[in-house]
């Protein structure tokens, strides 16, 4: 019998159901979530933006958006109200890495200087990577984290006072601790840079209270729906009001053309979840589980980069066990435990190899997992690790 798409997609779903996945930016997202964005949304084009709203921007290119331009305006409403800001938003990015790139050409022009998280120590591609178009189009500098893991406050000010950056950015994909966003913004203000911040990985525990926000703090902040916000595949932006417009042109027509309605969609149906008090529950068990099992593999002998986490992942520096992150992850993965390599801080392998593995508990525990489950979860890592450990020997 021939194969069809919805063979993929069936495997898929298995896989999903079986795998016990500790990817710290993945989730699963609500049966609502899929209905929208499997919608007749879909068919629809409408470059452009509703009328009259406070950018100023006058429209669509396009007849027949009388109702997608009710939805837009509809889903950037929840999202304020999921933040509790009068920022402004937009929810038209396609993703996080097309909110980063819109952003940045809201208040940049190629070649000015941008100061971000060095790339080993926790930064996302699109803070500066050379392969990435932010490392290309951008003069980037970088700061450090100390050696305990944290990121260097010091380090932050002083280079920021020595290379005089146009935006300073926080935010990142492998980072277990709070950021100091009050700090940033000090530094921000004192040598005269906007202040950006990607909270990406961390957007659900603001939206719950459990991180510092950073709004009333950034110039202009970005975002993903489909980490701990646990929806629809996308990007956000949101900003200080003076800075709308530049953000919606740098949006569309910048880098974009027609939004994806149907996603926009999704992405109301995540807002309207990360507004009641269930998501908020899960959340707090997000970063409850998230402890416990750090706190087990510490026990079990693990050495925690930080030695600890205040959110929703931690990272195991597996240096003492002589083992590559890329070798554990594959191991893992034959077992049906699905995480991800990550560069420990100083560290000295590739990117492709690295000597740690980054664990996340927010896909699982929206699968019901409580700390318990993710103790013997640790545990059953352990003994995998332990046997990979042995047969090196
Ligand atoms: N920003 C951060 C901090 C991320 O961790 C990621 C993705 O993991 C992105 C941006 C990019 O998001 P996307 O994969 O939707 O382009």
């Amino acid at each position: 019998m021939e194969l069809n798409t919805f063979d993929f997609i069936a495997r898929e779903q298995e896989r999903q159901d079986r795998n016990i996945e500790l990817i710290a930016s993945e989730n699963f997202v609500s049966e609502n979530v899929m209905r929208a964005v499997g919608s007749c949304l879909t068919n629809k084009y409408s470059e452009g933006y509703p009328v009259q709203r406070e950018s100023g921007n006058c429209g669509r290119y396009y007849g027949g958006c009388e109702v997608v331009n009710d939805l837009e305006e509809y889903c950037c409403g929840l999202w304020k109200q999921v933040f509790q800001t009068d920022y402004h938003v937009n929810v038209q990015p396609h993703s996080g890495s097309s909110a980063n790139l819109a952003a940045y050409f809201s208040v940049l022009r190629p070649g000015d200087r941008v100061l971000s998280m060095d790339l080993n120590n926790g930064a996302h591609l699109t803070h500066g990577s050379p392969v990435n178009f932010s490392g290309k189009l951008f003069d980037m500098v970088f700061y450090n984290v100390n050696a305990a893991g944290y990121i260097d406050m010091e380090d932050v000010r002083a280079k920021a006072l020595e290379t005089r950056p146009k935006l300073i950015l926080a935010g990142a994909s492998a980072y277990s601790r709070i950021i100091d966003f009050a700090g940033f913004a000090a530094i921000a203000k004192e040598v005269g840079a906007y202040f950006m911040v990607d909270m990406a990985h961390i957007a659900g525990l603001v939206a719950a209270g459990d991180h510092p926000s950073p709004f009333g703090l950034a110039d202009i902040i970005t975002t993903t729906t489909h980490k701990t916000l646990r929806g629809a595949r996308g990007g956000l932006i949101f900003c200080r009001p003076e800075l709308a417009k530049k953000v919606d042109s740098a949006v569309f027509p910048g880098t974009q053309g027609g939004p994806l309605q149907h996603v926009i969609a999704g992405k109301a149906v995540t807002a309207e979840e990360a507004l009641t008090p269930e998501y908020r529950e899960y959340i707090h068990a997000v970063v409850r589980n998230c402890k416990a099992m750090c706190q087990e593999f510490q026990r079990l002998g693990y050495n925690v980069v930080t030695g600890g986490t205040d959110n929703h992942l931690f990272l195991l520096d597996l240096t003492d066990t002589g083992l590559t992150g890329k070798a554990v992850q594959d191991e893992l993965d034959r077992h049906g435990i699905t995480l991800n390599k990550n560069c420990v801080p100083n560290e000295k392998r590739s990117p492709m190899q690295a000597s740690g593995v980054r664990v996340g508990t927010a896909a699982m525990t929206t699968k019901g997992y409580t700390e318990a489950d993710f103790v013997r979860v640790a545990g059953r890592i352990d003994e995998i690790i332990r046997g990979m450990a042995g047969q090196a020997k």
